[in-house]
């Protein structure tokens, strides 16, 4: 269940963060997540079905033995397809536990063989797809060179019925495509003066944040004709498949221009190429290069914008993300309470709410949720009206779908608990850092959203713009770095003492790591003088850094360094602790505050801290004391 090696989360959202810096503790906007939940980070979406049809989502399915693809119709319309292992008796498995209704797809004549199947039948369904799968090989393969099936989704003007009015709760996203409507509406404006509009859009977020609707949306407001496909329909188990399907999604939208082409789950063709452990993939590597050959092939403004959704920018190919390919990044996060309740309304539009029913209650009750989950919800409370033969959705109904689809979440989203709690001094703890340690970055904003990702909450940071656009790093910005990270688990070491510490720190500890090395090692910030001990450039990506040797240090050397950057980081977290101790008040305010919001963005945040260490200095001005305004003014 647990998930190999966390990527960097500092790579994981917001813009420039891969590739802003020669390396990880180059300023760029950072999220720091805590408390790992167990959650579905990194998580193929094979696990992703398999959870899903357990925890009831998912109507029926399709098997595509010759393909090696499920077809899962999900309760909420949607469908989705997803490579299998030719092992997939697991999946058998769970399809029988769920009872979720399995067919098999009859190659032959390309078309569904329906019909339920109950227990005895699915093994035999399953030696029947597998002997197929072999036997037929061969006659796959001509198809598919053919372009037999996957054919791109294509869906003409006027087709569309989505508006942006539909997208609810994600207004930043929403405002940044605006643009790209008024592109492909009148291109004459933009091209008339020289503008060049963005070939390429990355929309980054976890699953059901309305990624894809927000594609269908624009392409519903330009009255432009819609393809989308998903990245794993490209790959295929033959080489060339992939990018021959790629070629044709291309040749197919310019003879339909202006248009748009979204393509899902973009991370299963555009991983890194040639790096981590166990070697390339000749068919995703050569779909990906044949998707760049054609993303640099079509001019600019020639009316083809090309939407992509990720859940894994930290994977992403670099060069997927270049300018003149994907060159502009939108993330699309999980709403909070106010989105939530948008989102509630908008799929409350076409179902009847009992009066009593308050979405601005159940907006507080559904922390965590997605845009997808709260559909779902209202959905589930329909189905459960007109199951009871009532006419409006009350919540009873809504209540008793929320206990359905909740219960069986993995990682349910938390209620007030001491956990919720332990979770909010973490985060203030970063949070009140980066506000008071002078060089830090700036608050962008804290909170205690569940991520996709199994993190209980987080408290995230931009950069400096001065520091983003020279690259230039202080010894003080790094310092002031690594007292904020180190922020968590001195709250936690204030508040609870130090013997009631939790491993929620983890990531923050590994990342005060790759800070200290970095400054010992390649910046000379330490006392071992002004010595690059490593090469830039040597630490890249995953498996690299096992297989590297220092050739540039002696055994006394590599002590020292051990040395030094104990001492960096045992130096931060003395800082962060002295700088939160006269706080504790504070620190309690805000952290019942953030318990209440769950959301904080950095300027409430900013005039908070403010008004409370105002009142602090006062004090001091009219007692004599001066400690408290001390505090506020720790140097790093
Ligand atoms: P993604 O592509 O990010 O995984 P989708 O766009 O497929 O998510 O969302 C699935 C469904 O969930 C949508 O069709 C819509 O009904 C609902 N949904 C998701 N996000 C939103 C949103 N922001 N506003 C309204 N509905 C949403
Ligand atoms: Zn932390």
């Amino acid at each position: 269940m647990s998930s190999s090696s966390p990527p960097d989360p500092a790579a994981t959202t917001a813009p420039g963060a891969g590739n802003t810096g020669p390396s990880s503790s180059a300023p760029a906007p950072e999220v720091r997540p805590a408390f790992s939940l167990g959650g579905q980070q990194g998580t193929p979406s094979y696990s992703q079905l398999l959870q899903d049809i357990k925890t009831g989502r998912v109507e029926s399915l399709e098997l595509s033995p010759g393909q090696r693809l499920v077809t899962a119709t999900f309760k909420d319309g949607k469908t989705r397809q997803v490579p299998i292992f030719s092992d997939n008796q697991q999946l058998l498995r769970t399809a029988e536990q769920a009872k979720v209704p399995l067919s098999v797809r009859d190659e032959r004549r390309d078309d569904a063989m329906a019909g339920l199947v109950t227990n005895g039948l699915l093994v035999i369904l399953l030696i029947a797809g597998l002997t197929l799968l072999v036997r037929r090989s061969a006659q796959v393969a001509n198809k598919a060179l053919g372009f037999g099936r996957s054919q791109p989704r294509l869906q003409e003007e006027g087709a569309i019925a989505v508006r942006f009015e539909d997208v609810a709760g994600i207004t930043e996203a929403k405002e940044e495509l605006q643009e790209v409507v008024t592109f492909l509406r009148t291109p004459e404006r933009f091209t008339s003066i020289g503008a060049r509009i963005p070939k390429g859009v990355l929309l980054v977020g976890p699953p059901g944040t309305g990624k894809t609707l927000l594609a269908r949306a624009i392409a519903g407001e330009a009255g432009v004709p819609f393809f989308s496909m998903a990245a794993t329909e490209f790959v295929e188990m033959f080489v060339g498949v992939g990018a021959s399907r790629v070629r044709d999604l291309f040749r197919k939208a310019k003879a339909k221009a202006p248009c748009i082409i979204f393509i899902d789950e973009i991370d299963a063709v555009g991983r890194q190429r040639g790096a981590g452990i166990g070697g390339g993939n000749d068919e995703r590597e050569q779909t990906l290069n044949q998707l760049l050959t054609e993303m640099d092939g079509f001019e600019d403004n020639s009316g083809v914008i090309l939407l992509a959704a990720t859940n894994r920018l930290d994977v992403l190919d670099t060069a997927l993300l270049r300018p003149g390919r994907f060159d502009r990044r939108i993330s699309v996060d999980l709403p909070d309470r106010a989105g939530r309740e948008e989102i509630l309304s908008v799929h409350a539009r076409t179902r009847p709410l009992a009066a009593e029913v308050s979405l601005a209650d159940w907006a507080r009750r559904t922390p965590g949720f997605s845009g997808a989950d709260l559909a779902n919800l209202l959905n589930e409370a329909a189905i459960l009206t007109a199951r009871r033969q009532k006419s409006q959705v009350d919540d009873q109904a809504i209540g008793d779908a929320l206990e359905r689809i909740t219960m069986g979440l993995a990682a349910a989203p938390l209620q007030d608990s001491a956990k919720k709690r332990l979770i909010a001094y973490h985060e203030i703890g970063h949070a009140l850092l980066t506000t008071l340690v002078p060089h830090a970055d700036k608050l962008d904003k804290v909170t205690l959203l569940p991520r996709a990702g199994g993190v209980g909450g987080f408290a995230r940071t931009m950069p400096d713009e001065d520091i983003l656009d020279s690259g230039l790093i202080s010894k003080a910005y790094l310092r002031a770095r690594l007292v904020v990270a180190l922020g968590g688990r001195a709250a936690e070491i204030v508040v609870f003492g130090p013997s009631e510490v939790t491993q929620g720190a983890s990531s923050d500890l590994q990342l005060v790591r790759r800070i200290c090395r970095d400054m010992v090692l390649r910046y000379g910030f330490s006392s071992l003088g002004p010595l690059a001990l490593e090469e830039e450039g040597e630490e890249v990506f995953l498996g690299r850094d096992w297989i590297r040797s220092s050739p540039h240090t002696s055994v006394r050397t590599g002590n020292r360094i051990d040395e030094q950057v104990r001492k960096l980081a045992v130096e931060a977290l003395e800082k962060a602790v002295a700088v939160l101790t006269p706080r504790r008040e504070l620190i309690d305010e805000l952290v019942n505050r953030l318990i209440e919001l769950e959301t904080i963005d950095g300027d409430s945040f900013r005039s908070l801290v403010e008004t409370y260490e105002e009142r602090g200095s006062a004090v001091a001005a009219q007692t004599g004391g001066k400690a408290d305004v001390e505090a506020a003014q720790v140097g790093v």
